[in-house]
């Protein structure tokens, strides 16, 4: 057993990405300036956007997308309830009604078909997720929505390096990347949103700091000028130039990081196909680049012998951390109480719900902590089928639907 905890995630933070912490700190300007413009121009430059525009989350741009796209009381917003619980609760927050679709139990992608057939005469938005950093199948979505007349922001969270068939994630739509610790890449805290909508990222800067004009001028200079006047109450989300400062060290080597992670995650695919009863997700058929964000297994107890706590927990027994991305949204305590529609409506999303764990892979991992990862599942499972007569593991916890 290995002696030290091993997370399911850590940042890859070098010396010298403190150092350029550091000069912010020294340098007398540390809040929204040079190192956010960088940042910004960075991610437009890499995704191929007109426009990129960081704030202080995902969430936080996911907010202001909203309210620049004017979405309020009695719209609908499409999207899958596995997802992080931010989207739909800045949904709900808005005053609109999430429309859930139901995922693709091998992928857990949303479909162009589902989309399709959830949209009504209120839609107002669809929210793709390129879950764990695979991509959705955007043309055949974007053909979908521009036939309906909806348009499309991408929840890019997991996506920063994600390619579909050749083209950056980022590039087209209006996208929103994340960069909370967990993320393939980080600034601290924040989040970059891209668009090739010059009046839709003109407004969303505009109420990312207090609804104050913003001009041209003001994007070249540090800071605003002073006597920019309010144009529509705005919020407070604007990113300081200590968190860009690090997405801006860590972006260049973003490629390199994606490629450590596909050969964490092509190491677990082998070593755990072995093992009956612990499904890995699929890929999706069309041409990409995944960015591996996140290696997710689905415990299926009636195969292993396990349920997914039994396993969590043999698993942190045996100083392995794991996660759960996500328990889907309509399941949580809010959305059942007051949105109990859609319990039972979203078969294969709650069937992966039940079952999926985040086994650890970052790009510091070294090939021992997945050899470790791998022999405390192996562990694990022969414990508990040892220990409970038929195979069958009996501790409660999770109930499968
Ligand atoms: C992390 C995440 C978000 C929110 O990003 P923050 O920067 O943490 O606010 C949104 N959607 C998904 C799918 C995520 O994983």
């Amino acid at each position: 057993m290995r002696k030290e905890f091993l997370p399911f995630c850590r940042p890859s933070i070098t010396e010298s990405d403190i150092a350029a912490v550091g000069d912010v700190l020294r340098s007398g300007w540390i809040t929204t300036g040079p190192k956010v413009q960088e940042l910004e121009r960075m991610v437009a430059v890499r995704t191929g956007a007109k426009e990129a525009i960081a704030a202080t989350s995902g969430t936080a741009l996911m907010h202001l997308a909203l309210t620049a796209l004017g979405i309020g009381r009695g719209d609908e917003v499409i999207g899958p309830s596995m997802t992080w619980v931010s989207t739909p609760n800045m949904v709900e927050l808005m005053g609109a009604r999430n429309v859930f679709v139901d995922v693709d139990r091998e992928t857990q992608l949303v479909s162009s078909e589902a989309i399709d057939a959830a949209i009504t005469p209120r839609t107002r938005l669809v929210i793709p997720v390129h879950y764990a950093g695979a991509p959705c199948d955007l043309d055949a979505i974007r053909a979908v929505c521009r036939r309906r007349g909806v348009p499309i922001l991408e929840d890019a969270a997991h996506a920063i390096g994600t390619q579909y068939k050749g083209r950056e994630i980022g590039g087209e739509d209006t996208a929103i990347f994340s960069l909370h610790p967990i993320k393939n890449i980080t600034s601290g805290e924040g989040g970059v949103l891209t668009t090739n909508d010059e009046a839709l990222a003109s407004r969303i800067r505009r109420l990312r700091f207090h609804g104050l004009a913003v001009d041209a001028n003001d994007r070249k200079q540090q800071g605003r000028s002073p006597q920019s006047e309010v144009e529509e109450p705005g919020y407070k989300q604007n990113m300081p130039d200590m968190n860009a400062v690090l997405a801006v060290r860590q972006l260049p080597r973003l490629d390199s990081f994606i490629a450590r992670r596909e050969q964490i995650a092509s190491a677990y695919k082998k070593r755990l196909a072995e093992i009956e009863g612990i499904l890995p997700l699929a890929d999706p058929p069309w041409p990409h680049r995944h960015a591996r964000h996140l290696v997710v297994v689905r415990v299926d107890e009636r195969a292993s012998g396990i349920d997914r706590l039994a396993f969590t927990e043999g698993l942190k027994e045996r100083n392995i951390g794991t996660g759960i991305h996500f328990l889907a949204a309509h399941t949580q305590r809010w959305y059942r109480e007051q949105r109990p529609e859609w319990m039972g409506r979203l078969p294969n999303t709650e069937w992966n719900s039940a079952r999926i764990c985040t086994l650890p892979c970052f790009p510091d991992m070294t090939d021992d902590d997945v050899t470790s990862v791998v022999d405390a599942i192996k562990d694990t499972i022969s414990q508990a089928r040892t220990r409970v007569p038929g195979g069958r593991n009996a501790r409660a916890g999770v109930t499968a639907p």
